[in-house]
C-alpha cells in the first residue's frame, strides 16, 4: 500500500514513521520498518496503528542511516505480523542480508516460490512478496543493482518494491512496474517513497519513475535506469514543504 525509505547520514527513522503517518489515510493493515543498524538487518513490525509501531521503533532502539517502511494492505496472506512487510531473506539459517517492501501482486509468485523452495530458501511468510526478497538473494553476486534487475526480470505482475543488503548497506535498490514509486535528493539523504507527500520537508524536488526503471539510491546520488538498462534522468518536480 504504502512505502517509504531514505539512504542518509543521519537516523532516517523518525522520518519514515512521520511518512508512514501522512500515508495512513490511504488505509492498511498492518505495518513495519527495517533498518540497518551496528552491521545488522534489524525490523520491527504491528498489525496496530503507525504510532504504535512508533512506540516499538523507540522502545526497541531501532535506528538506522539506512531503512525503509511500508503500510501493508493484503493482498497474499493474512494481515497478520508475519506477513508484515519489511521480509527478509537470509539463507540456511544465517542473520538476514536482504531487506525488502513491495507494493503491488506477483503474479508468477507460486512458481517463483516452488523454485526457491527447491534451492534452500525458508519462507516464513505467506506473501507473494517474501519471493522477491529471496529472489535478488538468489540473484545476487556482490552488486544489488544488478541482483535487483536480474530479479525483476523474472516478475509477472505489478509492483514497486525497495531493498537494501547488509553487504552494501549505504544504498537500496528501487524499481517499479505498474505501481507508483518517486524518488528525491534531501540534505546529504537520498529518499523513495510510494507517494511524493509523505516526502514533503525531506526533499525539495521529485522525480517520478517510470514502468520498468530501477534506480540506485546512495546518499548523495541517485542513478536512474530504464528498462533497457540505459541510464536516464526524469524530470524533476518541486515539493512544496508540509504545512
Ligand atoms: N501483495 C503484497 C502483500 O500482500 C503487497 C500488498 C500491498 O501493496 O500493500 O503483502
Amino acid at each position: 500500500c504504502g512505502i517509504v525509505g531514505a539512504v542518509s547520514k543521519r537516523d532516517i527513522v523518525p522520518l519514515l514513521i512521520e511518512g508512514l503517518q501522512r500515508l495512513e489515510y490511504r488505509g492498511y493493515d498492518s505495518c513495519g520498518v527495517a533498518t540497518f543498524t551496528n552491521g545488522e538487518l534489524r525490523r520491527a513490525r504491528s498489525t496496530e496503528r503507525v504510532s504504535q509501531l512508533a512506540e516499538t521503533v523507540k522502545a526497541e532502539k531501532l535506528i538506522g542511516y539506512t531503512a525503509i517502511a511500508h503500510t501493508r494492505w493484503a493482498t497474499h496472506g493474512a494481515p497478520e505480523t508475519q506477513n508484515a512487510h519489511p521480509h527478509f531473506s537470509a539463507k540456511g539459517g544465517s542473520a538476514p542480508r536482504f531487506a525488502l517492501v513491495h507494493n503491488g501482486i506477483i503474479e508468477n509468485y507460486e512458481t517463483l516460490r516452488t523454485r526457491l523452495q527447491d534451492k534452500g530458501y525458508q519462507f516464513e511468510s505467506q506473501t507473494d512478496t517474501e519471493v522477491i526478497a529471496h529472489l535478488v538473494n538468489d540473484c545476487y553476486d556482490s552488486d544489488l543493482l544488478e541482483a535487483v534487475k536480474l530479479a525483476v526480470g523474472q516478475l509477472k505482475g505489478a509492483y514497486a518494491i525497495a531493498v537494501f543488503c547488509r553487504d552494501e548497506p549505504h544504498r537500496i535498490i528501487v524499481a517499479r512496474d505498474g505501481s507508483p514509486l518517486v524518488v528525491g535528493l534531501g540534505d546529504q539523504e537520498s529518499l523513495l517513497a510510494s507517494d511524493a507527500l509523505a516526502l514533503a520537508g525531506a526533499a525539495k524536488q521529485v522525480m517520478y519513475l517510470e514502468d520498468g526503471d530501477v534506480a540506485d539510491l546512495q546518499t548523495e546520488h541517485i542513478w536512474i535506469f530504464d528498462r533497457s538498462g540505459q541510464l536516464v534522468t526524469r524530470p524533476q518536480h518541486p515539493l512544496l514543504a508540509h504545512s
